[in-house]
């Protein structure tokens, strides 16, 4: 096996407009933000698919930070866009538009030499797509899977089926309560919990996060930012950091390597949402990232 971490999920061009400012066709997609999270900690492994027309630069970038993009797919077409706007509240995004291009007719094909990944991060794709990727995968460690709204609502049995095979089921708040079918998120997160993951984590923007275990529960507040920019791809900059931390810790999930991967998760994103696609991340220091830890560690200490 290979205590790498393979992450599975959409790279996007995105079309984004916030209160503050207004971007096109950057850099996003939900596997983009986590591997690039998850890279800091841990060797990572990228599988997705762009088309024709995705700029070289962008594969760089990522090689740059030592992804391996043997797993990309570069076929005939164009490359998924995303159009998403945030009012003020920008702890919910509006899709304006999907164009799905080159994802129409993605099937996932793990590479021989992915297929014994350790650690394995499911980001938001169709569900049925995330199944085919845990067909391919031998005996990891610990899996992991994000989803959103959209597939809630068009493929709740086969995201049902996604999640009672993973370890840690990553889902917003909204997004929570919507498939739980509850207000309360204290059931909606021991609602989803009985369906199979063995934890399930509850983003709440600026609000923070949940994490619900076997026996276990854990609350930490985001790190306390003045100015959020643009939010998009804040949930999986979480997962990927999250899922990053613990690979790095060997796959430990000991309740105090939990929670720590939680807080690294969190204040990970605290960086993504300070500016436009990976443009806050792309200058991150390790330093940085400790010195937030720290200072959220002091605020919500009693
Ligand atoms: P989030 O972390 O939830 O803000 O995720 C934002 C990212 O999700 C954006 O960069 C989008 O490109 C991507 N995205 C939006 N809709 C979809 C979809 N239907 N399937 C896969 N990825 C998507």
């Amino acid at each position: 096996m290979s205590n790498d971490i393979l992450v599975v999920g959409s790279i996007a061009l995105d079309s984004i407009k916030t209160p503050f400012g207004e971007i096109k066709e950057a850099l996003g997609g939900s596997a983009t933000y986590s591997a690039y999270a998850a890279s800091f900690f841990n060797p990572v492994r990228l599988v997705g698919v762009v088309g024709e027309d995705f700029p070289k630069e962008h594969i760089e970038l990522l090689s740059k930070r030592g992804i391996q993009t043997e797993g990309l797919q570069i076929t005939k077409g164009r490359t998924f866009r995303w159009q998403g706007s945030y009012e003020y509240d920008l702890n919910e995004a509006h899709t304006l538009a999907t164009e799905l291009n080159v994802f129409e007719t993605f099937r996932p094909k793990i590479p021989p030499a992915y297929q014994n990944s350790d650690y394995v991060f499911l980001a938001n794709i169709d569900p049925e797509l995330q199944l085919s990727v845990l067909e391919q995968v031998k005996s990891p460690k610990l899996v992991a899977c994000d989803t959103m709204n959209l597939w809630i609502k068009l493929k709740p049995e086969a995201l049902k089926n996604v999640i009672k095979r993973v370890d840690f089921l990553f889902i917003n708040e909204g997004e929570a309560r919507m498939f739980a079918e509850t207000s309360s998120l204290i059931r909606a997160g021991r609602h989803l919990q009985s369906w199979g993951p063995k934890y399930v984590i509850i983003k709440k923007g600026e609000h923070g996060a949940l994490m619900f275990g076997q026996n276990s529960f854990f609350a930490t507040p985001a790190f306390p930012l003045e100015e959020v920019y643009d939010p998009t791809g804040a949930g999986d900059t979480f997962a990927g950091g999250f899922m990053g931390y613990l690979a790095k810790q060997g796959g430990d999930i000991s309740e105090p390597t939990l929670r720590r991967a939680v807080v690294f998760g969190s204040v990970m994103a605290s960086f993504t949402v300070e500016k436009f696609s990976l443009n806050r991340l792309k200058d991150l220091t390790p330093e940085q990232l400790e010195g937030r830890v720290l200072m959220l560690k002091e605020l919500s200490h009693f």
